[in-house]
């Protein structure tokens, strides 16, 4: 898994710097950043989820949130909005 010149997977998110936003790495020892213009260049890399800090790929997606999180993540909030509009659970009480 390890690959030269490269000690880990970035987690990128989405950083506010002076008024744009540019892809950051979250993790405390990098200082990774990509200004907002090599978005595409950022399409297709591998970060970590936020939710289950597994190894995932930027996708179209994925790069429409500020905290990219996996397919698979993305699929259990799937499940839940279709349980939630079916009424097997109800997401906000006292209806
Ligand atoms: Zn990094
Ligand atoms: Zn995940």
């Amino acid at each position: 898994m390890a690959t030269k010149g490269k000690r880990h997977t970035h987690k990128y998110y989405k950083a506010k710097s002076n008024y744009q936003r540019i892809w950051a790495c979250a993790l405390p020892d990098c200082n990774h950043h990509m200004p907002p213009h090599y978005e595409t260049l950022v399409h297709g890399k591998a970060t970590i989820c936020w939710k289950c800090d597994g190894p995932m790929v930027l996708d179209a997606e994925a790069l429409a949130m500020d905290k990219p999180i996996c397919p698979d993540c993305r699929g259990e909030n799937d499940i839940a909005a279709y349980l939630s509009e079916r009424g097997v659970i109800n997401p906000i009480s006292g209806r």
